[in-house]
């Protein structure tokens, strides 16, 4: 029972509460603004709202809106040049998970010389230490599914190697996090479900991790809960705002739950697809892989309990076996339209499992030291294939 907790983010949670920015306490007089290349933060309106808050609390801004869906580190240098240029003393992330782990990238990259990769701490980063704090971080998630709003972390790929890594410290968690689920009405239905269950598995993994703690499982379990009972309806009647309300919820607990366990190997298996395939959505990789995952986990007795209950939690009272988990995942995938996705329609090819395993385990190898049960290169291989359509 011995276990530590540090979440220093304060959490302003509610619909409408974008509203209240001007009132808040932020952590400086002079935003850079990261924000993704797309056109949704300023189409739905979720940019014009943030300005005008900042304009009503006398902040001066900068705006930086390259960001791709999975960002790389090219950005990461250009936001924090743009930073220093412009003095600006902390940043705002607006959008989905790519645009709030760039801001903390960038936040680092902001306060310290040399190159990001000089501070990656796995694969081919130099590990070497931050010098110097970076800056204040506000994260205002559009979107249900990353938690990056309350967790340290940030995941940005280096084209050059193709490795997708998380780094964070401490200094990274965001001072403050505005959850506003008025913001994500209007989340295309796929997407959606893509980001619902990278929220989905944040919770599952961190339930299954070895470094689980007493709170993040109850974070965990009542994650896995909120999703079960509103992403099917966030998905189908995307106005609904109750089930978004839930959804964020559910997103910012998984967010604790990284903040406090940590994800397991699913996500190492993932970011290599998406660093060799950069249009596979976070999301849909992992719903790719998990019917194989958990099958494998499924056979070992000591993930059983634990498999039974979030089973339990996803909806299925009856359950009594670990495969009873994996059939309610699969349920609830077909429930959100998302249950025959296919590796193959990305560019993925079978053959090269081994090669996707091998930047799994260099470039993301720490998280396989949370597994239940050690995975080899081969059982990294078997999992690649027996998902593979
Ligand atoms: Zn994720």
């Amino acid at each position: 029972m011995n276990f530590s907790h540090h979440i220093p983010t304060r959490i302003v949670f509610g619909s409408g509460s974008l509203q209240s920015l001007h009132k808040q306490k932020l952590p400086g007089n002079n935003a850079l603004i990261v924000i993704s290349a797309g056109k949704s933060t300023r189409v739905h309106g979720s940019l014009d709202s943030l300005l005008a808050e900042l304009n009503k609390a006398h902040i001066r801004f900068v705006l930086f809106d390259k960001i791709l869906s999975n960002p790389i580190k090219q950005h990461v240098m250009e936001g924090a040049e743009l930073a220093r240029i412009s003095g600006c003393d902390f940043v705002i992330g607006l959008g989905g998970g790519s645009s709030i782990d760039s801001a903390k990238a960038i936040a680092i990259m902001a306060t310290n010389g040399g190159d990001y990769w000089d501070y990656i701490g796995s694969g081919t980063g130099k590990r070497i230490l931050l010098g110097a704090k970076p800056l204040p971080i506000v994260a205002i998630p559009t979107t249900a599914g990353t938690g990056t709003e309350v967790d340290p972390w940030t995941v940005i790929t280096n084209e050059e190697s193709i490795e997708k890594i998380g780094f964070g410290t401490a200094d990274t968690f965001p001072a403050l996090a505005l959850v506003d689920p008025e913001l994500m009405l209007t989340v295309p239905p796929l997407f959606t479900a893509y980001q619902g269950f990278d929220a989905l598995f944040h919770s599952v993994e961190g339930y299954l991790c070895r470094q689980a703690t007493p709170l993040s499982d109850v974070y965990a379990l009542q994650s896995i809960e909120l999703v079960a009972q509103h992403l099917p309806t966030a998905v189908h009647e995307g106005q609904n705002l109750a089930a978004r309300e839930g959804m964020a919820l559910a997103s910012t607990l998984a967010g604790m739950v990284e903040a406090t366990s940590r994800c397991i190997s699913e996500h190492s298996l993932e970011h290599a697809l998406s660093a060799f395939f950069p249009s596979l959505p976070h999301g849909a990789g992992l719903i790719m892989i998990s019917k194989a995952y958990y099958t494998h986990f499924a056979k070992y007795a000591v993930c059983a309990e634990r498999m039974v209950r979030m089973a339990h939690a996803l909806g299925c009272p009856q359950a009594s076996t670990a495969l009873d988990f994996v059939t309610a995942l699969e349920n609830l995938q077909q429930a959100c339209g998302v249950g025959t996705l296919c590796m193959s329609d990305y560019g993925i090819k079978k053959e090269d499992a081994r090669l996707y395993a091998q930047n799994a385990r260099s470039a993301m190898g720490h998280l396989f030291e949370g597994d239940p049960v050690a995975l080899s290169e081969n059982d990294c291989v078997a999992l690649y294939e027996a998902a593979y359509r």
